[in-house]
């Protein structure tokens, strides 16, 4: 396995991108093997050139640290406050944190970070599942629950879920009565939405991006494969919408025992995209 993300070889202290892997699947609750993700992730960047074709960037003029996967033990409360400090010493250094799960349990605790440095964060979630239970299977930290979580600290104000297309009825009927705003995956003009969601964000923004909102058919070595899902190039085009607000990102969720090697390959070249147009903004 590759010990870096391609091209992030440059020292904490000198990057403007840090890259941490959160090697956890202990509330997977279908298919288990998402703690693989990181590493598997990390080897398959190593598949693309160094040059953004379609951004006219290079990554090798884009400083970027792989400051390696984050120790992790069983106690979910523990491994919270161990994200939320290395992402706190990230941001506090005015550097940009990319997280590469392991699953969605990851987010609450960086949002919690995060807040501490931009109190108006607004929080963009690409998912095709709401998330929204308040806990599962008498877990309040599942990857089932990590919009509820952010909920809890943010509001209906500040969050927004796109592509969505499962959730139990009572999530639902929950998320409707505390005016969870979300965008339902399928027919929808998409830009549309993406604006009607700009009206509501002011400030900056954080993106995490479940890779299961992409279809199975371009993105199965996921968890919990859901279909009727986005394109790829429809989550390039988020990207791109939202990228001027963006202050952090996670991509979480791809399973590599049920990859070829291609949904981790897409894994890393989004998180290329990102980094490449957020580095154009900022330059
Ligand atoms: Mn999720
Ligand atoms: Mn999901």
């Amino acid at each position: 396995m590759s010990k870096f993300f391609a091209d992030a070889e440059e020292s904490f202290e000198e990057s403007k991108f840090v890259i941490y892997g959160y090697p956890y699947d202990g509330t997977a609750c279908f298919r288990k093997g998402t703690a693989k993700a990181p590493d598997a992730i990390r080897e398959q960047s190593f598949n693309f050139e160094t040059n953004l074709m379609e951004l006219g960037v290079d990554l090798v003029d884009v400083p970027a640290n792989d400051w390696g996967n984050i120790e992790l033990g069983e106690n979910q409360e523990e491994n919270n406050s161990r994200i939320k400090s290395l992402v706190s010493e990230i941001i506090s250094n005015n550097k940009f944190p990319i997280g590469l799960g392991g699953e969605h349990s990851l987010t609450p605790p960086v949002i919690e970070a995060m807040v501490e440095k931009y109190p108006n964060l607004n929080v963009l979630i690409m998912d095709a599942h709401l998330d929204f239970r308040d806990g599962y299977e008498g877990n309040h930290w599942s990857h089932a629950s990590t919009t509820r979580r952010i909920f809890d600290l943010l509001g209906p104000n500040n969050i927004w879920l796109l592509g969505v297309r499962s959730a139990s009825s009572t999530e639902v009927s929950e998320a409707r009565a505390s005016k969870l705003n979300y965008t339902e995956s399928g027919w929808v003009d998409l830009r549309e939405h993406l604006a009607d969601m700009l009206d509501l964000f002011q400030g900056p923004l954080y993106l995490s991006l479940d890779m299961d909102v992409i279809d199975p058919a371009f993105a199965p070595g996921i968890g919990t494969p859901e279909p009727f899902g986005m394109t790829p190039y429809e989550v390039v085009q988020t990207i791109n919408f939202v990228s001027d607000n963006l202050v952090g990102f996670d991509c979480v969720e791809v399973c590599p025992p049920f990859d070829n090697g291609n949904t981790s390959a897409l894994a890393a070249r989004l998180t290329r995209h990102l980094m490449g147009i957020v580095h154009r903004i900022r330059n």
